[in-house]
């Protein structure tokens, strides 16, 4: 039995407010990311309602992902996106505000995926 299998579901519970200032549907690695920076952040000072109708995250592309962090790209913004992505992942305990609760993950980081340039210029 893996760790996963040993991890109660939580029930599906109705949501404490009837209105939301955001609401995102689906509450795996996007909708909860989404959610935790907008919480995070110090100039957003509204609600958040995620929506998420399978607690157990069994069938979602999350929990089957390879754990692979792409970081080739060809515009520089992905890039860019891609190596916070990895920073946040490799130190994710410490972005958690080093909560001993808070597990470390482990990836493969950096992901050797081979891409092949069209246009040098557009890459960083
Ligand atoms: C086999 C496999 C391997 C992968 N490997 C990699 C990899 O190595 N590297 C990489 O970067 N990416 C990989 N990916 C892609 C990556 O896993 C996905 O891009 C990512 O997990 C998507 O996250 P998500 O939160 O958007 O979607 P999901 O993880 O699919 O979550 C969507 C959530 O929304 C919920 N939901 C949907 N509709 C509703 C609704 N109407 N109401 C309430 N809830 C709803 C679902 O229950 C689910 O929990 C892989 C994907 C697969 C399938």
């Amino acid at each position: 039995m893996n760790q996963r299998t040993q991890l109660a579901t939580p029930k599906l519970t109705a949501p404490k407010q009837k209105n939301y200032d955001v609401v995102i549907v689906g509450g795996a690695m996007y909708g909860s990311s989404v959610a935790w920076f907008l919480a995070n952040n110090p100039d957003f000072n509204g609600s958040i309602l995620v929506v998420e109708r399978d607690l157990s995250y069994s069938a979602c592309s999350t929990v089957h992902t390879n754990s692979c962090i792409r970081q080739q790209f060809s515009r520089e913004i992905n890039v860019r996106v891609s190596q916070f992505g990895a920073e946040f992942v490799k130190n994710f305990r410490e972005f958690m505000g080093n909560d001993p609760r808070v597990t470390e993950l482990r990836v493969h980081v950096p992901c050797g995926q081979r891409r092949f340039r069209r246009n040098p210029k557009r890459m960083p």
